[in-house]
């Protein structure tokens, strides 16, 4: 997303708090807000990851009912999480090239676990010479804000009378990997940005780790021998219950849309829609991952609340 229009759009949110029908009063009602979510593209040199990110941007690019803007659902790049500074800007100059040239539509950002870097980065201890990633302005969540230009790690902005609350799912874990969940700090911001919202305005909110997913319990195909079926730590929120009862003071949030486990899914929970949109690169560039193609989201926000989501599937050479 461009500073400008970020500029714009936190403008709109704020006047939104206290102006609720003045602040969208130069802005004509358009009935449905139409958009790409696309989301696990996974970009790293080679001509099937090149070309797939290519052929899904020209892809939106060319839909006969055109949409008006694309979220990016995170996971952007192959891998930050263990690699060292030059293999990351390799990956991170690829994608921001590749969307200059394929893209002309505005594109709001989402951090996914992989677009964090160092967290996990084991120095070789043959490279003495090398700094640690911990050591580096661009530690962990700070390259991927700057790079792609983003307001912060977690945003809202509007459309029409709907907003959309983009969080950040990814946190490190203390007994060690990552882990899906808000931290206090996000929570509190997405208490009150749920309680500045006029109730007549809707709300999609778009996480990279699904909130609520049955899939992310089909994730690694297996049933445990004693008949549980796991659902990991990071693979969904691990902090549903508490989102869950937040959610049911504000019946104006209508879908939660993510991405993260490359599979797809449709529930409708609590009056809420929870969409899980697959990955634009399937299986890691590897075909399909499980029975998923690669794919993205159409993503439908009508004016009476309501949400569609229609999968496009793409040719990735
Ligand atoms: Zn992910």
């Amino acid at each position: 997303m461009k500073r400008k229009s970020f500029l714009q759009n936190s403008a709109a949110v704020i006047g939104a708090a206290w102006l609720p029908s003045a602040s969208f009063a130069n802005e004509p009602l358009k009935k449905t807000i139409r958009f790409a979510h696309l989301s696990d593209i996974h970009v790293k040199p080679g001509a099937i990851p090149e070309s797939g990110m290519a052929k899904a941007f020209q892809q939106v690019q060319l839909l006969k009912k055109p949409v008006d803007f694309i979220v990016n659902g995170g996971d952007a790049i192959m891998d930050a999480l263990e690699a060292d500074k030059q293999k990351t800007q390799i990956q991170w100059d690829l994608f921001t090239s590749l969307l200059k040239k394929e893209n002309s539509l505005p594109v709001y950002h989402t951090i996914g676990n992989h677009d964090i870097w160092g967290w996990f980065y084991k120095k070789d201890p043959a490279a003495l010479a090398n700094s640690l990633p911990d050591q580096d302005k661009l530690y962990g969540k700070i390259w991927v804000q700057e790079i792609l230009q983003m307001p912060g790690r977690y945003y809202s902005f509007t459309k029409g009378n709907w907003k959309l609350i983009v969080l950040d799912s990814t946190q490190l874990n203390p007994a060690g990997g990552y882990i899906a969940r808000l931290d206090e700090e996000q929570m509190n911001w997405l208490q009150s940005e749920l309680s500045l919202t006029p109730k007549e305005q809707h709300i999609c909110i778009i996480s990279h780790i699904p909130i609520l997913s049955i899939c992310a319990g089909l994730f690694f195909d297996k049933t445990e021998t004693n008949g549980d079926l796991l659902v990991k730590r990071n693979l969904m929120h691990t902090d549903f219950l508490s989102l869950k009862k937040r959610f049911r003071n504000y019946p104006n949030i209508r879908a939660c849309i993510s991405g993260h486990i490359h599979l797809q899914e449709e529930i409708e929970y609590l009056g809420i829609k929870y969409y899980c949109n697959g990955a634009v690169s399937g299986n890691w560039w590897k075909g399909s991952f499980q029975e998923f193609e690669p794919a993205f989201a159409i993503i439908e926000l009508m004016d009476d609340g309501s949400t569609k989501r229609t999968m496009v599937k793409y040719q990735v050479n």
